[in-house]
């Protein structure tokens, strides 16, 4: 059970209170160039992803967004830095949730601008404090951008908002570093309850990426913080989407397309493991049922894994594949004919989620 947070839409989506943990992701394209950025946030929707960020650092961005939202069917949020105008353009043009600070836009008049206009677009705001770009007196006082500054400067401008009346508010405190993106959140998660959006910024990239943030939002989301989560990698954002997912899967907080268990083979393994691991993958790709399903190397684990999937192999050194479905032990089949069969019943399966 997460903490409790207060509950704000994006859209359709709920964010805190209680709400599924959502996955956000953000384009790379030239939201200006709003053909090619709504390809990719329907990429980025086909690969599970609840809500698309666009930066918009000019008008041609912001005026795009109009085109965007006519191509595109899940929320958009506007990533918006120093300049009020672009944020209510942007509200105008139907960004469903802004991401801006409200200390870097100007002063309390222009905050209350945008605040009015996000209660009139019933567009919540999110404050990302990054790490990389806190207020230099904090820094100095601070000694760094340390999880105190973070969390300093977020309520400096939680505040703003407050006094413009406005309170849909979600928060990120992120850092590339994963111990004090950790503390940051874990600070702020005692002093409110506007609900958080977790990551660690300029995570890197590929596996490095991969897990420098699954340790970090693990270790929030096993501690019920976290109400939203973007993973931060360099490159293909749609891969940013498939490691959200696995990580809420790993968790056991989201059951969505296939989770596939199997061994890391060892000397007893009776037949090429990964290759029928990649096939069974491949095969059943994009699905959007939930279905466990064990690809194991032997008789030792193999059966006891493949019983407690919803469908899985044990494969046997002579190179035989004995099929198990619902914790019952089925027939046992030449190799090739063992994939082919458990790939047909997952099918079978998975048209009936
Ligand atoms: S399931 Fe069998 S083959 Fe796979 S790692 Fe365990 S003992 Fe080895």
């Amino acid at each position: 059970m997460g903490k409790h947070t207060r509950q704000v839409f994006v859209g359709g989506v709920a964010i805190g209170g209680g709400a599924p943990v959502s996955i956000q992701s953000m384009t790379n394209t030239d939201t200006a160039n709003a053909a090619a950025t709504a390809a990719q946030i329907n990429a980025l929707a086909a690969a599970g992803c609840d809500i698309a960020r666009v930066s918009v650092y000019n008008g041609d961005c912001a005026k795009a967004l109009r085109a965007i939202k006519a191509q595109t069917s899940i929320p958009l949020v506007a990533d918006i830095h120093f300049d009020h105008r672009l944020a209510i353009e942007a509200m105008e043009n139907g960004a469903d949730k802004l991401r801006i600070n409200p200390g870097n836009i100007g002063g309390e008049a222009k905050v209350r601008q945008v605040a009015d206009c996000a209660k009139a677009h019933h567009a919540p705001i999110r404050i990302g404090v990054n790490g990389g770009s806190l207020e230099k007196e904090l820094l100095e006082r601070c000694g760094g951008p340390t999880p105190e500054a973070m969390v300093e400067s977020a309520r400096r401008h939680i505040a703003m908002l407050e006094r413009a009346g406005f309170y849909d508010i979600v928060l990120s405190l992120k850092a590339s570093s994963v111990r004090e993106s950790v503390k940051a959140y874990q600070l702020m998660a005692q002093l409110c309850d506007y609900p958080l959006h977790i990551g660690i910024t300029e995570a890197g990239a590929e596996q490095a990426g991969l897990i420098k943030s699954a340790v970090g939002l693990g270790v929030l989301l096993h501690a019920g913080i976290g109400d939203t989560l973007r993973v931060s990698l360099t490159g293909e954002p749609v891969q940013e989407v498939v490691a959200a997912g696995q990580i809420l899967q790993a968790l056991g907080l989201r059951k969505q397309g296939v989770e596939i268990i199997s061994c890391p083979t060892c000397g007893r393994t009776g037949v090429e493991l990964l290759p029928v691991v990649q096939r069974v993958r491949a095969a059943l790709q994009g699905e959007k049922g939930y279905l466990q399903v064990a690809v194991m190397g032997c008789e030792v684990n193999g059966p006891g894994e493949a019983r407690g999937a919803d469908i899985g192999v044990a494969f046997g050194r002579e190179g035989s594949g004995v099929l198990f479905k619902q914790g019952v032990q089925q027939k046992k089949l030449p190799a090739e004919q063992a994939v082919e069969e458990l790939i047909a019943q997952a099918k079978a399966m998975l048209a009936q989620r």
